[in-house]
Parts: structure tokens; C-alpha cells; sequence
């Protein structure tokens, strides 16, 4: 990051605008609207600026910038139409130590302005560091829709309510999670419609019922990896947590989106590594929902698939904890969506198994003669250890050795690999792909041909 985004004071500063033609014009738009007092200097000025002059809006002062100028401001824009004058302000101005911003030359600003979506008090700014100032424009116009043009006013009724809550609740984090619990409804922008009035009564209903508020823990899937892959109740229960207790494969493009305040607590397992057992795991979340805190329990992918859920379910439903479930995309289902396979096809291919390459035991057992038969079809979680011995197995109860074997090593995320093989072949090309992350093998799913291929070989 190498523009530091801060919302500036304006109350009793004054701001320099050299030049008053166009450039200005547009900054000036944007200056208007803070309390700063505004001083714009040059021997002309075009019709708006000067209607903003008469109407005492700033201070206009026609003639030649001078050096001195610089005495006293605390912010300058050089927006005359003279790129080298420009310039000429900025050194001086940088060389004063004053944050300047110079017209269409980003290398000579201390500071750029944003694109903003102004519902004052309740600004977004956007930025791009300078990279695409289209995209800046499109995340506006984006924006603009869903902010209703009430957010401004529902933002000061909730500064208004905020003390009514802090009175009945002087601990920060109760209030921090009763806000939460009053944002964290389905539809964002049609609460920001909603009118002060009835923003009261929620409020109101929320603090009589405040003494339910008590701790849970929510199961969320993390999904494969990409964090566009997350559902929106994910992304929700996210930002509303207390505490965040997460695994080694939920990955860091999902982190990035838990509440900052949040505690975060790491109980990944490394296989074949020392790690945290099972009871430990569930003994944390009973002892941070008992504080009455919001847990949310991150799993990669769906935390019911392959998740050791139901231990975790059975140790908090045991003691009376509230338990929710957030489901996500499994890495199956990333993985097949990674080759353009469908798990399941009309006609020919009536089921698919999920199966796990090792259990409590070791490698797993599975119904071998059923896999085997020709057509069987398996996506096989934590399988990359065990491919020989799953490779042996089927072969051993008959399945053809050619049959086709995928496997898909991080899906969905930047370093995504996809090896094509067969089960003859399975253990070697796993070496040989050196696959180290997680990975599912997709058992009879083959490289799709597309449409045009298959044509070529009929
Ligand atoms: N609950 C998870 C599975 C946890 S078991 C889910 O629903 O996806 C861990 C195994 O999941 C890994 O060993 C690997 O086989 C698989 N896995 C998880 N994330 C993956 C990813 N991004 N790509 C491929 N396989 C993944």
C-alpha cells in the first residue's frame, strides 16, 4: 500500500488551489464541500469559479502564483493548465513539507484524491493507487446503487441511538455485538432506507432482548480456497465474530475477510505433523461460547464433508450451546468445476462417491467391488498419500487400468494444477506433478474433450 488512505479534518485549515480554469474547476467541486477555507490564485479564473467567489463560497485572489504563497496552508493543489508550473509548485511544496497534489502528474503528488461515494457522513473512498482509474469508476458506479441516497441520514440516527445503547450497556464488546446484530440482516440496502423512526423500534425491540444475547458457534464452510467462493452468510458471520478459530486450508484470501477485532485461534492439523487433537478443538469453542461470545468455527471447504462436524456439534450441543451451520463449496466440487466435469451425467453416470483416503486407521477401506465396476466414479479427499495403496485396491477387485484418473491440486486458488492420468499411472504422475498442497483425485473423470474434438473423433 503505498497511499495511505485518512480522512483529513478540514475545520479552520485553509487549502491552496493554484489555477482556475478547468483542472481546478473539478477539484474545487470537491473541496466545496468540506469546511476548509479555500484560496484559489491565478490572473483568471473561468465562470464557476468566479460565481463561487461571488457567492463567497472562497477566496479568490487574481494574480501570479508566488512562492510565498505557500505560507500558512496545509494542503495544495497545483491545478493551473501549465504542466511545468505545475510541477514547479509541487517541488516547493514538497520541499516545505506540505501534501501536494499536482494535476494529471501522479509522480509529483504527495497525495491523490479518491473516487468518492459521497452520502456525507458516510463516505467511500476508492482508490487505485493510480493503476486504473476506470476500474476506480466502475466500484463507484457499482457503489452508487447500493447506497441509497438515505445511508447519510441513517448514519446520524444511529450516533443518535448509539448513546441510548451505550447507557444500558457500558461493556464495549456487548455493544459492539449488538451493532452487529442490528447490521447483520439479510439486505443491507434496504435497511439503510430504513426511516429513523422505525431504526428506533428495532433498536428499541434489540435491548429488551438483549439479555438473550448469549454465545453460539457457527460451522462456516471457507470453501476451496478462492474467497469468491464463499457464500454471502459466510462473508457475514465473518465479519460479525468474536472469535475466529480456523484450519490450515482455509486460505489467506478468506482470512482476510474476519472482523480485525476478532480473536483468531489456529488449530490446524498437519498430517503426519504433531497437532492439536480433536477434544482440545472442541473444548475452545465450548469455553469461548460460554463467555457469551459469537464463534465462528472455519472450515475449509464444507464443514460437513470431512470436517470431524458431528464431534464438534455433539461437545457443544452437550452443553447446552447453540450450534449453526453455514455450508460451502467442497473441494469436490471446486476440483470438477476446475475441468469442466459434471460430477454426475444423465444416463451414464448415475452417482459419485466421496470418499476419504485415510481414516483414524490409516488408509481406508471403502467398498472396493462397487468402485471398481466399470464406470465407478470417486473424488477422493486427503487421497495423495494413499494412491498406491487406492490404485492397488481397485485393480485388485477388477477396475480397467485405464480408466481415467484427475487430479486437481489447489483448486480454485492461484496455484491451481490439474494432472491428467490414468489409475495405471496414478502413484507415478503423482510424483512426478510433485504435488505437495491439498489435492482431490477425481476417480474416472477425464480430461473434457470439447464439443469440437468429439466431433473430430467420431
Ligand atoms: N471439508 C473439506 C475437506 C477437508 S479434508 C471440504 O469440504 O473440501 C482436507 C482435504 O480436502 C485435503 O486433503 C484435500 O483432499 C481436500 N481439499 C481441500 N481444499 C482443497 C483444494 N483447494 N483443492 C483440492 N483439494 C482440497
Amino acid at each position: 500500500m503505498q497511499y495511505l488512505p485518512i480522512h483529513f479534518d478540514t475545520r479552520g485549515v485553509t487549502i491552496l488551489v493554484v489555477g482556475g480554469g478547468p483542472a481546478a474547476e473539478a477539484k474545487l467541486r470537491t473541496l466545496l464541500k468540506t469546511e476548509a477555507h479555500l484560496r484559489v490564485i491565478d490572473t483568471e479564473v473561468g465562470p464557476e469559479v468566479a460565481r463561487w467567489a461571488e457567492a463567497g463560497k472562497l477566496e479568490c485572489v487574481k494574480r501570479d502564483y508566488e512562492a510565498s504563497d505557500l505560507d500558512g496552508v496545509s494542503l495544495v493543489y497545483a491545478a493551473t493548465e501549465d504542466d511545468l508550473l505545475n510541477s514547479e509548485i509541487a517541488e516547493a511544496a514538497t520541499a516545505r513539507q506540505i501534501p501536494v497534489n499536482a494535476a494529471d502528474q501522479k509522480d509529483a503528488c504527495r497525495f491523490i484524491t479518491p473516487a468518492l461515494v459521497d452520502r456525507a457522513p458516510v463516505l467511500v473512498s476508492i482508490g487505485t493507487e493510480g493503476t486504473s482509474p476506470a476500474l476506480a469508476r466502475a466500484l463507484k458506479a457499482d457503489l452508487e446503487t447500493r447506497l441509497p441516497p438515505e445511508t447519510g441520514r441513517f448514519a446520524i440516527k444511529t450516533k443518535a441511538l448509539r448513546d441510548k445503547v451505550k447507557a444500558i450497556m457500558p461493556d464495549l464488546a456487548d455493544r459492539q455485538r449488538f451493532w452487529a446484530g442490528i447490521f447483520g440482516g439479510k439486505d443491507l440496502t434496504a435497511q439503510l432506507r430504513t426511516s429513523p423512526e422505525d431504526l428506533t423500534a428495532q433498536v428499541e425491540n434489540h435491548l429488551q432482548d438483549k439479555d438473550e444475547i448469549a454465545g453460539k458457534v457457527i460451522l462456516v464452510g471457507a470453501g476451496p480456497g478462492d474467497p469468491d467462493m464463499l457464500t454471502t452468510a459466510a462473508r457475514r458471520a465473518l465479519h460479525a465474530a468474536d472469535v475466529i478459530v480456523y484450519d490450515r486450508l482455509v486460505s489467506d484470501g478468506v482470512m482476510e475477510l474476519g472482523r480485525r477485532e476478532a480473536e483468531y485461534i489456529y488449530v490446524g492439523k498437519t498430517p503426519g505433523e504433531p497437532s492439536i487433537g480433536q477434544p482440545s478443538i472442541n473444548d475452545i469453542l465450548v469455553a469461548k461460547a460460554s463467555e457469551g461470545l459469537s464463534v465462528v468455527r472455519l472450515k475449509s471447504g464444507d464443514p460437513l464433508i470431512f470436517g470431524r462436524a458431528d464431534e464438534e456439534i455433539d461437545a457443544l450441543q452437550a452443553v447446552g450451546i447453540p450450534v449453526e451451520i453455514i455450508p460451502g463449496i467442497t473441494a469436490a466440487a471446486a476440483a470438477a468445476a476446475a475441468i469442466n466435469a459434471s460430477l454426475t451425467t444423465r444416463g451414464t453416470n448415475k452417482a459419485v462417491s466421496l470418499l476419504t483416503g485415510h481414516d483414524a486407521k490409516g488408509f481406508a477401506e471403502q467398498d472396493w467391488v462397487s468402485l471398481a465396476r466399470p464406470g465407478g466414479r470417486a473424488a477422493v479427499y486427503m487421497g495423495v498419500g494413499a494412491a498406491r495403496f487406492i490404485q492397488g485396491r481397485l485393480m485388485l477387485h477388477g477396475a480397467e487400468a485405464d480408466r481415467p484418473v484427475t487430479v486437481v491440486e489447489n483448486a480454485s486458488r492461484p496455484n491451481q494444477i490439474i494432472t491428467y492420468t490414468t489409475l495405471r499411472n496414478l502413484p507415478e504422475d503423482i510424483a512426478a506433478a510433485g504435488i505437495k498442497g491439498p489435492a482431490i483425485l477425481l476417480i474416472g473423470y477425464a480430461e473434457r474433450m470439447s464439443v469440437k474434438d468429439e466431433r473430430l473423433a467420431i
